[in-house]
């Protein structure tokens, strides 16, 4: 929108509305603040992570309640359906439950030895073929599994990895290189994320894909990764789409790596090999056998999707999202309390989407493209529920402006800052700098971009789609407090609230004053968007520059 027309209109609103006060005064860009409220934010979350939600588990009575929930908020903020004449998206998926024998055979020529599950090796499926084996599978070493066209390196370049098990390493080669001209440097790629690394293998013919884990890079200990062992995960329902999927993934331990490389005659400087440019992989000369039972249950999760129609470009859209889900009922905690209510994560955002609904429904000037509010399910157990949509848009990618996603929001009152997560990646965090300005905020960014954060969340479906997306965490500059307050509520909540039962609201304690600034700064990114001339694009050395510029 041009500068002029709006000096104009606050001009004008200046006449019409006796109020209002000189610089203060009601132009376009103030449209729609009004509608938030910390009020009617509070009472959201409250309903959202009530116990009687049983902690919004998808396919429980929980996600029924919720669900209808917010299928009633959205149409009591006047939103239209998003998916033809229903709010809601069905969500087909599977819960795969494996059960991998107890040892893992190792030959190294005429020796043999054995890695023990779960102490040295944790290993799944993503297949639902009731049994899958390796048998004497060659295990080759592949590098960081890598094929990384913009930043012209291919660990799989000439290398047959076809019916074979790959070694990788986790990460991505910029990490231990620290060579900041290597990937990121020290920030995580996409290509650092262990998702990205089996996928890559089973497009690769691999039957198997072991990550060395190493607590560092991964940036958790083998301890997470174990909560995999022999349990259930839940995945999008991909029947007849099993073809380019290895058999076996998992993790191996860094000491049960190190005992596969001497067993092969090698030591840790051939992984440091991977960290240079022009690596190459080769097989190790071992060969693994190992069986796995597998059982599928399928099921069906919903979406909830309301919209609000462009009045110049109806088919443009800009697509807010929050997951609704959360862990549901279980392992009690010291207090007996057995109901994850997921307040913080994720009820907040949640409950922020329908006021971000509220305030877009409330313009003055109604937006010229359709705004889109996303409730996802399934974020905890894969970003399920966003995988979803984005491989089933109702909405078409290449007509999709952005992705602006929230996880959690501030409870504990205004901060000068709100951290942008995934820096440089796209125009979408100058933006919300130049809203941040003019309120007299700021910007600031994750502490850790090495823990990939930015391919963590549902807006990273989006990403991999081509859809440049923005993701932001709760600032930590407490406005009247102490410069290490924010910081220290951010740790304490990591420590003891995170995915516990304790993940509570409390009228009492909970500030969310905060949180109405935070999403009045992702309003003002999405209504510029709305009204735009030029769409953002993702930034050069984007790893997701590529896939938008083919659509
Ligand atoms: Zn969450």
């Amino acid at each position: 929108m041009n500068h002029r027309f709006l000096l104009l209109c606050a001009a004008a609103a200046c006449l019409l509305l006796p109020a209002c006060k000189g610089n203060e005064s009601a132009s376009a860009d103030s449209d729609g603040l009004a509608a938030f409220s910390a009020d009617s934010l509070g009472k959201h979350i409250a309903q959202l992570s009530h116990d009687s939600l049983t902690g919004r588990k998808p396919f429980s009575e929980g996600e029924t309640k919720t669900i209808n929930y917010l299928e009633k908020q959205f149409v009591a903020a006047g939103l239209e359906p998003g998916n033809g004449n229903s709010y809601f998206q069905p969500v087909p998926m599977v819960r795969i439950t494996t059960q991998a024998d107890p040892q893992m055979e190792v030959a190294a020529g005429d020796k043999t030895f054995s890695l023990e599950g779960f102490e040295d090796y944790v290993i799944w499926t993503d297949r639902t073929d009731s049994s899958l084996s390796l048998k004497n599978t060659e295990l080759v070493f592949a590098g960081y599994g890598v094929v990384a066209p913009e930043y012209n390196w291919n660990d799989y370049a000439g290398l047959d990895v076809k019916g074979k098990v790959v070694l990788i390493l986790v990460n991505d080669p910029g990490f231990n290189a620290k060579d900041t001209s290597l990937f990121k440097g020290k920030a995580m790629t996409y290509y650092g994320r262990w998702t990205y690394k089996f996928e890559e293998a089973g497009r690769q013919g691999a039957k198997g894909c072991l990550i060395i884990h190493n607590t560092e890079a991964a940036s958790y200990p083998f301890t997470v990764v174990q909560n995999n062992w022999n349990g259930s995960r839940l995945r999008l329902d991909n029947r007849g789409k099993q073809e380019s999927l290895c058999d076996m993934i998992g993790w191996v331990s860094g000491a049960a790596a190190k005992r596969l490389l001497e067993a092969a005659g090698k030591d840790s400087t051939l992984l440091a090999t991977a960290d240079k440019r022009g690596f190459k992989g080769s097989p190790l000369g071992l060969s693994l056998s190992v069986n796995m039972r597998v059982k599928a249950e399928y099921n069906q999760s919903h979406n909830v999707i309301g919209k609000i129609t462009g009045s110049k470009y109806p088919d443009e859209t800009i697509i807010y999202t929050a997951h609704w889900d959360h862990l549901g009922i279980g392992k009690p905690d010291e207090t007996g309390d057995s109901i994850y209510n997921g307040a913080l994560d994720n009820a907040s955002a949640t409950a922020g989407l329908i006021e971000l609904a509220r305030a877009f429904k409330s313009l003055q000037t109604k937006p010229e493209r359709t705004i889109v509010f996303l409730s996802v399910t399934a974020e905890e157990q894969g970003l399920w529920g966003s995988a979803y949509y984005a491989q089933n848009p109702i909405y078409p990618a290449a007509k999709t402006l952005a992705n602006i996603n929230m996880d959690g929001l501030n409870y504990y009152g205004k901060t000068k800052d709100l951290i942008v997560v995934g820096r440089g990646q796209n125009d979408l965090e100058d933006y919300l700098q130049e809203e941040a300005k003019k309120v007299n905020r700021e910007i600031a960014f994750e502490e850790k971009p090495e823990a990939g954060s930015y391919y963590r969340s549902d807006h990273f479906n989006f990403a991999k789609v081509g859809i440049p997306a923005l993701y932001t965490s709760s600032g930590v500059k407490v406005e009247g407090k102490d410069s290490g307050t924010g910081k220290s509520i951010q740790d304490d909540y990591t420590a003891k609230h995170y995915h516990r039962p304790s993940d509570e609201y409390d009228a009492s304690k909970w500030v969310l004053t905060g949180a109405i600034e935070d999403l009045k700064l992702l309003f003002q990114v999405g209504k510029r968007l709305a009204f735009a001339d030029k769409w953002p694009e993702w930034k050069t050395g984007s790893e997701f520059k590529a896939i938008r510029e083919k659509k």
